[in-house]
């Protein structure tokens, strides 16, 4: 759990540069003013605040939902659990998540919702607590459900609070057949899916293994192509951070730097990953983890050391004009939400850099959302009604092809070839297909228009043109 004294910065400027940035973008599609306008508003934005006791006192806690747009239904969206949070961060958090869910062709309009608190100050119950009263007030106000609005994960939250809000939400509708597809993320156990938890951080190293696995676009930047030894600086051990350095360094990437909000380690041939998780686990720190060569007080100066790619995961504004002159990174990968601003943003391009924008880079979450909601609406889990099929129907003809050629194969090629598959391998699949077919789809867009001149802005363009065809297509815009 974050320790939020010591992150993001306040400015209350987030809303304002995704703003900035879709109207930079706006100015290479067709469309009119007036759609470009309904596409950047945010449609609802609740600001709510309830009591709770604590001890034997009351206390007040301030939250939000914001419903950015309603183009699609239902919106979805994240939860952040930070005493940092605030309605301009939430308004620019659901915004993003509209442009994520058009880039990877997920059918949802955005959303978010932010709670005000550090959850390190709260008991279990307490934590409970606010969130089946959170919930409840959604409920009150009708920002939630399967086809409303539906919750997931962010910052400071996870399967266990999906759980309460699920219990909750399922309790407050009795006989609501889908009421489980309120909310996702939830546990396993829970009607959740197979390969959510890491979903995020397998959808962060997908889109850097495709972005360097193009040799003409690593010519420029002055690298080779291929994922195989390249050095990766990641900031945040969370979710999206721990599982984006996870399955880099299975990818083949050496992760050289690690950095968390009580400082940074670096070692140039490589650090292990799991052992410096666990090492945090057990002490509390990644300070003092032995198999790092150079440790630093300051996390932000972890960001700073040679490294091919890094991989801001923690929070938004940690890339700034203030330290991108420090960055010796050729490619940022935004595990984060905004993590980058765009003053910097250019600075690191005109420098000769590339940005993966967050809006496609962390999309894997919702991407794996969407399946749990659609395992959630059918009731059923992926591939239980296909898979013994499938495997007979293998065994069939491999039988067949063995009796045909009197070849023999090993019982591992056997089994290899006849297994089914099953929801984890169809949940890493479905994500696999989208983070690949969406970088491409940007990269294009990027080549298609010559003035077009970051990922981000072909990203903003890509996803204007999608949302603007759904406004057509309901009839709301001639
Ligand atoms: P998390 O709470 O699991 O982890 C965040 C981590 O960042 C914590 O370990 C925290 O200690 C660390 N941190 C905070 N400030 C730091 C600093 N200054 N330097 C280094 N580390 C710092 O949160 P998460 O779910 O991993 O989310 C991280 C980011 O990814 C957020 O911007 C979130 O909006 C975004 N995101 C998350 C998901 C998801 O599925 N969880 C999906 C898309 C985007």
């Amino acid at each position: 759990m974050p320790n939020n004294k010591l992150v993001a910065n306040q400015e209350l400027h987030f809303f304002g540069d995704v703003c900035k940035n879709f109207d930079y973008a706006a100015q290479f599609t067709q469309h009119d003013s007036g759609l470009l306008d309904q596409i950047k508003s945010c449609n609802s934005v609740y600001r709510f605040r309830f009591p709770i006791r604590k001890g034997n006192h009351f206390e007040v806690i301030d939250a939000w939902r914001v419903e950015h747009s309603h183009h699609q239904s239902p919106t979805k969206g994240g939860i952040r659990y930070s005493e940092m949070v605030n309605e301009d961060e939430v308004m620019a958090l659901a915004a993003l998540m509209t442009y994520k869910c058009a880039i990877v062709n997920v059918p949802f309009g955005g959303a978010k919702g932010g709670i005000k608190i550090n959850p390190q100050n709260y008991t279990l119950s307490e934590l409970e607590n606010i969130t089946r009263r959170y919930t409840v007030e959604l409920i009150k106000k009708n920002f939630i459900g399967p086809s409303i609005d539906v919750p997931a994960p962010d910052y400071g939250s996870g399967e266990r609070e999906m759980g309460w809000i699920a219990d909750t939400y399922a309790t407050m509708n009795p006989g609501q057949l889908d009421a489980m597809g309120a909310v996702t993320g939830k546990p396993i156990a829970l009607h959740g899916i197979a390969g959510r938890r890491e979903a995020t951080g397998r959808g962060v190293a997908l889109a850097i293994r495709e972005c360097v696995t193009i040799a003409e676009d690593m010519q420029k930047l002055g690298l080779t192509a291929g994922i195989a030894g390249k050095k990766v600086i990641v900031q945040g051990m969370g979710n999206v951070g721990y599982h984006s350095a996870k399955f880099l360094s299975e990818f083949g990437a050496l992760i050289v730097g690690l950095c968390e909000f009580e400082g940074a380690l670096y070692n140039a041939d490589g650090l292990d990953v799991e052992a410096v998780f666990q090492h945090r686990k057990a002490t509390g720190s990644i300070l003092g983890y032995a198999g790092a060569k150079k440790e630093y007080k300051n996390p932000m100066l972890g960001l700073e050391q040679p490294c091919d790619i890094l991989v801001p995961a923690a929070l938004e504004n940690q890339i700034t004009i203030n330290n991108i002159k420090n960055i010796q990174a050729k490619i940022i990968c935004e595990g984060a939400n905004g993590p980058t601003t765009p003053e910097a943003e250019a600075v690191f391009y005109k420098n000769g850099g590339i940005i993966i924008p967050d809006m496609y880079a962390n999309a894997g979450g919702v991407t794996v959302s969407y399946f749990e909601w659609l395992k959630n609406l059918s009731h059923v889990a992926f591939g239980r009604m296909s898979r013994r099929f499938e495997e007979n129907s293998n065994l069939n003809l491999v039988n067949m092809v063995e009796g045909i050629t009197g070849l023999s194969l090993t019982s591992m090629q056997r089994s290899s070839i006849i297994k089914g598959a099953s929801e984890l391998e169809l949940v890493n699949s479905g994500l696999e297909d989208t983070m690949i077919r969406s970088y491409h789809e940007i990269r294009e867009t990027l080549h298609h228009n010559p003035k077009i001149d970051t990922l981000r802005t072909a990203a903003f363009v890509g996803a204007i043109n999608k949302i603007a065809v759904s406004y057509q297509n309901l009839g709301v815009w001639p």
